[in-house]
C-alpha cells in the first residue's frame, strides 16, 4: 500500500499543465497564484460522494473526469476561463490503482482546458471527491443567474436528456440497442461547454449550466431574477434516441427535468440576438431557441398542441424529505 506523501508526489504532483501564473503549486502549505490584472476570480466546488453521486464499483477513469467536469461546467456557466483547480480525495485505502485511473480521467479533461491541479488534500474515509476550480472572468461579461430581464430570447446548447436516458438504461428501465453507448458518454463524461460559455458571454448576461434539468434550473434564474419563463417543448434539441423515447412515451420529463446534461441554459436581450447566433454558429455544439424570459415567477411550458402548463419543479434537493 502506498503512503498519502506517495500517492501525492506519483499521482498529483505534476499531474496536469505548467502555467506561467502558478508561482509555487503542489508541495508547500499554499500554492501561490497571480490572478491577471482587471480579471475576477471565478470559484466554484462540488463534492461527489460514493452512494450518494456514484456506485462503489464505479469506473475511476469516468468519475475523475466526470468530478472535474461538473466543476468547469460551473465556470462555463460564469463565461470564466479555467485556469486552477484544487482536489480533495478521501479514500478507504491507499489504493495506488485506482488512483492512477482516476487522475488519468481527471488529467485527461485539465489539459484540454490548460487547467494545472494546484493543491489539495489526501485523506482516508468512506470515498469522497471534492474539487474546487478557479477561473478568470472579465468582470463586465460574467454570466448571473439573477440578470434575466423580460423579452429576453432563451436558448440552450447541445441537447437535451441523454444523460437521463443513460441512467434509465443504466437502471434496466430501458432497453433499445444501438444508440446506448454514445449515451453512456453522455452520462459519464459529459462535455462542460467551456468555450461555447466564454463566448456566450460577449452577448449574454445571464446563464445556468444544466445539472439538475431544465425546468428546474431555469426556475432558479427566474427567481434569482423575477421573471417567468415560456419555453416550447416542440423546440427542445433532442437527440434520435431521446427524440424516440419522448414520441413513444408521450411522456417530456427526460429533455424537461432530467438532469446531469451539463449543457448551458442562456438568456439574451433581443438587440444582441443576432450577434449571439452568429458567434454560436461558430461552436461545435448546436445552440437553440427554446423560449422567451416573460413576467411572473414560474417556468411555463407550452406543448406541441398549444397547452402551457407551469412546470412544477422535480430537481434533486440532498435535504428534501
Ligand atoms: P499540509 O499538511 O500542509 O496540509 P499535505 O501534506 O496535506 O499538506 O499536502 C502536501 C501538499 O500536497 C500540499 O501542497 C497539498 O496541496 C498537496 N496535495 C495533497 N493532496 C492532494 C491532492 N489530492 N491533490 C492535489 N494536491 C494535493
Ligand atoms: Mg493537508
Amino acid at each position: 500500500m502506498a503512503g498519502e506523501f506517495d500517492l501525492i508526489r506519483d499521482y498529483f504532483r505534476d499531474a496536469t499543465v505548467q502555467r506561467d501564473d502558478v508561482a509555487l503549486g503542489i508541495g508547500d502549505d499554499c500554492a501561490l497564484l497571480a490572478v491577471p490584472a482587471g480579471k475576477q476570480l471565478a470559484v466554484s466546488m462540488d463534492t461527489l460522494v460514493v452512494g450518494r453521486h456514484f456506485v462503489a464499483d464505479v469506473d475511476p477513469d469516468s468519475l475523475g473526469y466526470k468530478a472535474l467536469a461538473v466543476n468547469l461546467s460551473d465556470l462555463a456557466a460564469m463565461g470564466a476561463t479555467p485556469a486552477w483547480a484544487t482536489l480533495s480525495v478521501t479514500l478507504p485505502d491507499a489504493d495506488a490503482g485506482w488512483i492512477k485511473l482516476f487522475m488519468a480521467g481527471f488529467v485527461e479533461l485539465a489539459k484540454k482546458h490548460q487547467l494545472s491541479l494546484v493543491g489539495g488534500d489526501t485523506t482516508r474515509g468512506p470515498l469522497s471527491i471534492t474539487v474546487q476550480v478557479h477561473g478568470f472572468v472579465e468582470p463586465a461579461h460574467s454570466m448571473r443567474r439573477n440578470a434575466a430581464r423580460v423579452g429576453d430570447l432563451i436558448y440552450v446548447s447541445g441537447q437535451l436528456g441523454d444523460a437521463g436516458l443513460a441512467l434509465l438504461a443504466q437502471q434496466g428501465l430501458y432497453v433499445k440497442q444501438g444508440c446506448l453507448s454514445s449515451l453512456k458518454q453522455r452520462l459519464d463524461r459529459p462535455e462542460p461547454r467551456v468555450e461555447l460559455g466564454r463566448v456566450a458571454a460577449m452577448h449574454s448576461h445571464c446563464a445556468i449550466d444544466l445539472s439538475d434539468g431544465l425546468g428546474s434550473d431555469l426556475g432558479h434564474i427566474c427567481e434569482e431574477s423575477n421573471v417567468g419563463a415560456l419555453i416550447h417543448l416542440d423546440k427542445l434539441p433532442m437527440s434520435d434516441a431521446v427524440a424516440d423515447y419522448v414520441a413513444e412515451s408521450g411522456d417530456w420529463s427526460l429533455p424537461l427535468s432530467a438532469g446531469d446534461d451539463y449543457e448551458l441554459c442562456m438568456t439574451v436581450p433581443s438587440e444582441q440576438q443576432a450577434a449571439f447566433e452568429a458567434v454560436m454558429q461558430q461552436q461545435d455544439v448546436p445552440v437553440t431557441w427554446i423560449g422567451m424570459i416573460e413576467q411572473g415567477e414560474q417556468v411555463r411550458a407550452m406543448s406541441p398542441n398549444g397547452d402551457v402548463d407551469a412546470y412544477v419543479a422535480r430537481g434533486y434537493d440532498h435535504f428534501a424529505n
